[in-house]
């Protein structure tokens, strides 16, 4: 992103200057579907972000603008609104939910761009909430914690945006370091930094271009039948309030007599939930291929018993499962689309995205995008 001429268009279109807030978006090592059963996830942060130029205005008008979409939309703090245009909700939702936690807070203009492709499951959505939480906050010195400005975020999500996404997405835009994945308990909330050394290899993401439109409704299944299984256990057994608190005797015991199907959802994300823990461990050992050797695992866990997965995911992670230079590959974020996250030798990346796009072409007659990232830092000013 050139920041000067984001500058530059800013005093054009708003005629005065800005300060720029930039807030990233994210990658997941492992722990996919296990945010809203209490479990683990390790996110981190990447250098794709959305970044806001914003100033401060004399009314209570909030002025926005989006260069992708080349669009303007104003409306005033008191009467703040779902917009017909898709972009500026995630705006609206933030500025709306400050305002319903009693924050006060003036005019202000925003102009808006990015890098983080969109719908690609790099949580794009989530870096402009996190942006402009951080934008407001800062230009009204409102003092809103890290963690505060996430939920703020994830709130205007389920509200404005309409999708009720877990915490992952907006808790990694805020807290993202560079060089460390964070591994978060999504039941205490509590998290730690776990250092990422790739020494000699690089993350890979391979987008499919492809998003399912059985995404929505899949999510919401599964979110039923994860709490179906929870609630089965939870006549038996005291103290059971997520997947988190279940064990695989549990399920076998309580919950497959009853229904095979709920049995294997909920057996994923005990399953995936351990694999969280045991990576975390791997990665503090510096053992990068036994870390490969999970996510193979969560491929599968994800494609056969959680089935969310979808026929041009499964197609990328086979087409690197046998080559030595690629440690690990599954699909990454919610399912039925994005892209798949991998664990690539350096000298092999080249070769590997040029057969890539050459087989996925071939295969599914679509374009594969492939992008080679690096970790970064969380929500911060630009200068
Ligand atoms: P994801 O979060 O996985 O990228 P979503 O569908 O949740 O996908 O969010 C994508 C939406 O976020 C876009 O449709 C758009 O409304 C908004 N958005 C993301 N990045 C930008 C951007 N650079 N400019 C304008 N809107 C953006
Ligand atoms: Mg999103």
């Amino acid at each position: 992103m050139d920041i000067e001429s984001l500058k530059a268009s800013f005093v054009k279109t708003f005629n005065t200057e800005s300060i720029i807030v930039k807030s990233p978006g994210r990658i997941n090592i492992i722990g996919e579907h296990t945010d809203y059963n209490g479990g683990f996830v390790m996110p981190a942060a990447i250098n794709k972000a959305i970044y806001v130029a914003v100033s401060k205005r004399i009314d209570d008008e909030i002025h926005l603008y989006s260069e992708s979409y080349q669009q303007f939309h104003n409306c005033s703090i008191e009467s703040i609104e779902k917009s017909d245009k898709g972009w500026a909700n995630y705006i609206l939702g933030v500025a709306d939910q400050l305002k319903k936690r009693g924050y006060k807070f003036g005019g202000f203009n925003l102009y808006l761009d990015g890098n983080v492709p969109l719908g690609a499951g790099l949580s794009s959505s989530a870096a402009l909430e996190c942006a402009t939480v951080f934008a407001i906050d800062y230009l009204n010195n409102l003092g809103i914690s890290q963690m505060d400005r996430a939920l703020i975020s994830q709130k205007a999500e389920h509200v404005f945006a309409g999708v009720n996404c877990g915490i992952m997405d907006q808790f990694a835009s805020v807290f993202g370091k560079k060089d460390y994945a964070v591994m978060l308990d999504c039941r205490s909330m509590k998290y730690v930094y776990i250092p990422l050394k790739l020494d000699g290899y690089k993350l890979v993401l391979l987008n499919t271009n492809v998003k399912h439109s059985l995404s929505d409704s899949a999510y919401n299944t599964r979110r039923s039948q994860c709490e179906q299984g929870v609630a089965w256990v939870g006549e038996f057994v005291a103290g059971v309030t997520s997947l988190r608190d279940v064990n695989r005797a549990m399920l076998e015991q309580y919950v497959k007599p009853k229904s095979l199907e709920v049995f294997q959802k909920c057996n994923f994300v005990v399953e995936e939930i351990e694999r969280v823990v045991k990576a975390a461990d791997q990665l503090a050992n510096g053992d990068l291929a036994a870390l490969g050797h999970l996510m193979f695992q969560t491929h599968e866990g994800l494609s056969k018993d959680y089935e969310v997965s979808c026929a041009e995911l499964d197609f990328l992670v086979e087409l690197v499962k046998n080559d030595n230079a690629v440690l690990g590959a599954r699909m990454m974020g919610g399912g039925f689309g994005g892209c798949t996250i991998n664990i690539v030798e350096d000298e092999a990346i080249d070769e590997l995205i040029d057969r890539a796009k050459i087989d996925y072409k071939q295969r599914f007659n679509l374009e594969l995008d492939a992008y080679v990232v690096q970790t970064d830092n969380g929500s911060e000013l630009v200068n």
